[in-house]
């Protein structure tokens, strides 16, 4: 703590991993020896940097960039970039933390890192959003490689960001380096399914923890938060898997449609007009309700799906949920439910997902991106998706059998934190001391 002074959400993700693993420690002395805990505290490199650039009015603005390199005991870093105003070392630091855990758990050959900046690309033009992401990558691509370090969208960096990104990267060392980025587009060596995979995977993942219990999520009512890109795509799963998704939001309110979202509406006001969550109850007419402020957990739902950020459902959500009737509670967002929430969660024998487990599926897709990339292939669509579910079921039944096999069958958080870090230490352990 005294180290890292002020960064509250890399904290609670260090002590929600470090909960888990007394039982492994007391296994695996030779973890402790080699201060294995005490080397996943210190990121391998953190790069903090300017990002000076014009707005439209000719103003310069100055922003500030960062990567942090967590960890590369199974591979090259890999991890989004964040462009939000709340982004700070705490932020990226956490994120880069439960990656390494998240990639670990995919079965890929991939380390953790993340990355951003605390600039804010909403109501900016194009032009103003290519300037920043070219004056961003001007520092970042002496840090990045297909061998190196692998960035990708998270929170405001998506397909337009990573075009402008990986542009100016070309340009800068003249190489077409697909491998560099992923998350690209179509035509330009991204895959099918990255778009959908974050989403898809969190459905699935929540399908999976439903059948332990004899019943899948279809006929289910379903609450999402967020109406970004991976709550779409929660929500498109979802329909397609029979349930009935009743409510979204975004940061400034939510909607509920009771005749379930109007997900082509949904994704035309979101994806092609970057509008607002307000416009679309707009267009649907007397039929939605639209909540300004407020809770979207307000909601009454069997199934919840955080997909907006982190600490957005907090203990009192959590109770409320409950006392409604949740059933299962997956986290398409990084870190979304309070330590206090998931502890109301888990005391009431709710089905709780973790993020670095449930929401994996992004990750691992933009791994089976790098190897499309390295092999000069495309897949099809669903083949893609045919493998990104074989990797949630495979994600899903380790963290299960972990749980088991350390006496709290069913504790999806406490499965994926040993999964995770066991693979991980071992690999530090077998590289000596790095
Ligand atoms: P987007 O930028 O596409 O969407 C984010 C959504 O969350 C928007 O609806 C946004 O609303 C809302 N939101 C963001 N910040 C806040 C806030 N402080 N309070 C309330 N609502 C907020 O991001 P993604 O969908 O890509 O990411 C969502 C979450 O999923 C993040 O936690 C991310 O780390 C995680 N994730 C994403 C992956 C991916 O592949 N994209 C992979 C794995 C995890 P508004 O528009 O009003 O800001």
């Amino acid at each position: 703590l005294a180290r890292n002074p002020g960064e509250i959400e890399f904290h609670q993700a260090v002590d929600e991993v470090f909960e888990s693993l007394g039982p492994v420690m007391d296994r695996h002395p030779e973890f402790v020896e080699a201060a294995v805990l005490e080397r996943l505290c210190e990121p391998e490199r953190q790069i903090i940097f300017r990002v000076p650039w014009t707005d439209d009015s000719g103003k310069v603005q100055i922003n500030r960039g960062f990567r942090v390199e967590y960890n590369s005991a199974l591979g090259p870093y890999k991890g989004g970039l964040r462009f939000h105003p709340s982004v700070y070392l705490g932020i990226v630091k956490f994120l880069g933390f439960e990656q390494i855990f998240k990639n670990a758990l995919t079965g890929m050959p991939i380390g953790g890192g993340k990355g951003g900046s605390d600039f804010d690309p909403r109501g900016r033009s194009d032009a103003e959003v290519m300037r920043f992401c070219q004056s961003f990558m001007t520092e970042l691509y002496r840090h990045i490689g297909e061998y190196t370090d692998v960035p990708a969208g998270d929170i405001g960096v998506g397909g337009r960001e990573i075009g402008y990104l990986f542009g100016q990267y070309k340009r800068i060392t003249n190489r077409y380096e697909s491998g560099v980025l992923t998350g690209k587009g179509l035509s330009w060596g991204g895959s099918l399914v990255r778009p959908e995979a974050t989403g898809y995977g969190t459905v699935l993942f929540a399908n999976e923890m439903a059948k332990t219990r004899g019943r899948s999520i279809e006929g289910r009512r379903v609450v999402v938060s967020g109406s970004g890109n991976v709550a779409i795509y929660a929500i498109a799963k979802a329909q397609q898997l029979g349930a009935q998704v009743v409510a979204c939001s975004d940061s400034s309110g939510y909607v509920v449609d009771e005749d379930g979202i109007d997900l082509d509406l949904l994704r035309q006001v979101k994806e092609v007009e970057r509008g607002r969550l307000k416009d679309y109850a707009l267009r649907r007419g007397s039929a939605v309700a639209y909540v300004e402020g407020g809770s979207v957990w307000d909601v009454d739902a069997e199934v919840a799906l955080p997909c907006a950020t982190q600490n957005e459902l907090g203990e009192t959500a959590a109770v409320r949920l409950v006392k409604a009737g949740v059933k299962v509670v997956a986290e398409g967002a990084n870190m979304p439910s309070t330590p206090e929430a998931v502890a109301v969660f888990q005391k009431a024998g709710v089905l709780f997902g973790p993020g670095k487990a449930a929401n994996a599926g992004g990750v691992a897709t933009s791994a089976l991106e790098m190897q499309q990339n390295a092999s000069r292939d495309s897949w099809t669509f669903e083949h893609t998706e045919e493998r990104l579910s074989e990797i949630m079921v495979g994600i899903h039944d380790r963290c299960a059998a972990t749980a088991e096999e350390y006496g709290q069958p069913g504790n999806y958080v406490l499965g994926a934190n040993i999964a995770g870090f066991v693979k991980v230490a071992k690999a530090m352990l077998a590289q000596g001391l790095i």
